[in-house]
């Protein structure tokens, strides 16, 4: 699997476009004898800010989705934060599907979220156990319970700087990306749409492009 499948196999729902600026000509430089350069054309892309786990950003950088700037959110804030168990999102309630979603409990170690119904079921907790659960200030989930005090010390120390929201620097993405990314397609229907009502079909001069990438 290579770096940019690994990206797009674990935040492929995540990554929207918010829009693209421009286009452009480009021919990769020629690799090997047999792999003739293809003329691409390419689209100046601007991602939308997404929240990821902070030790993926050096394989973001890798494929050049550089982040422009981050900061750090609480794993339980992100707006699909799961259950641990189920893995159903906090804010799911379809009526299709029994409740309860969104009564759950966020792990002060780790900051994880679980549905007590899923903490029940799995007999990592009792009913009985529920009323001094929420009078008592501090809660460990199942994985965090057992832990010594450097442990948890570390655990929570960690956890604290695991999630990063970032905002990135805009890329220049193969008009091919369309076949593999839904929101690709869309923003591309969008700017040639526009593009066609401005009568902005020439492509970027250099001149252009570096005024564009000042901005970004
Ligand atoms: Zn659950
Ligand atoms: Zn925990």
């Amino acid at each position: 699997m290579t770096t940019a499948e690994a990206i797009n196999t674990l935040y492929y729902d995540d990554m929207d476009i918010l829009h693209m600026y421009n286009w452009r000509f480009f021919t990769p430089e020629k690799r090997d004898r047999d792999d003739t350069p293809q003329r691409q054309k390419q689209y100046h892309t601007y991602y939308a800010p997404m929240n990821i786990e902070r030790w993926f950003i050096p394989l973001f950088k890798s494929v050049e989705l550089v982040p422009k700037s981050s900061k750090t959110v609480a794993r339980s804030q992100i707006k699909c934060a799961s259950c641990e168990i189920c893995s159903y999102h906090l804010g799911l309630e379809s009526p299709d599907l029994s409740p309860p979603f969104q009564d759950m409990y966020i792990c002060d170690v780790c900051n994880r979220t679980y549905h007590w119904q899923c903490l029940l079921k799995t007999s990592c907790c009792n009913a009985t156990e529920r009323e001094a659960i929420d009078g008592n200030d501090l809660w460990a989930c199942p994985a965090c319970i057992n832990l010594n005090q450097n442990e948890e010390e570390s655990r929570i120390h960690f956890q604290k700087r695991e999630i990063v929201e970032v905002s990135w620097n805009p890329t220049w993405e193969p008009e091919e990306l369309q076949n593999m990314c839904e929101s690709f397609k869309q923003s591309l229907k969008n700017y040639e749409e526009q593009i066609t009502t401005l009568n902005l079909s020439q492509p970027a001069s250099d001149e252009h492009l570096n005024d564009l990438q000042k901005q970004g």
